[in-house]
């Protein structure tokens, strides 16, 4: 790889950190932050209930990025402690889940 296509994935990265795809079902809400996802598959294979799937959104290496089918997610919460780069965050609802953010104005 070129060091110009390197830096120009290093700066799509950048910009897209924060672009994040929520998915929510009755027992919680699970993130994909898209410009940390490098497509490596981890989360698909580890997943104990295998919802996780390949989503026709890219991610930063231009890969296919992930989602989970939530029908089916059990908000264990194990993708997020095995994805190599924090793209991942769930968050439990109900009894023993932390309080919502709230927007500070
Ligand atoms: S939270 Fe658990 S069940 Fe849901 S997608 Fe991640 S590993 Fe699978
Ligand atoms: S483990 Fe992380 S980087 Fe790898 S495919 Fe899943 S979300 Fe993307």
């Amino acid at each position: 790889m070129q060091q110009s296509e390197l830096n120009d994935r290093v700066s799509e990265r950048h910009d897209r950190a924060w672009e994040v795809n929520t998915l929510e079902n009755e027992k919680g809400r699970w993130n994909v932050y898209l410009g940390l996802c490098k497509g490596c598959g981890l989360c698909v294979e580890k997943c104990p209930v295998k919802v996780i799937e390949w989503s026709k959104e890219l991610g930063f290496m231009g890969t296919p990025s992930v989602r989970a089918r939530m029908d089916g997610c059990i908000v264990c919460g194990i993708c997020q402690t095995v994805c190599p780069d924090a793209a991942i965050h769930v968050e439990k609802k109900g009894k023993g889940a932390p309080p919502e953010a709230v927007p500070v104005s």
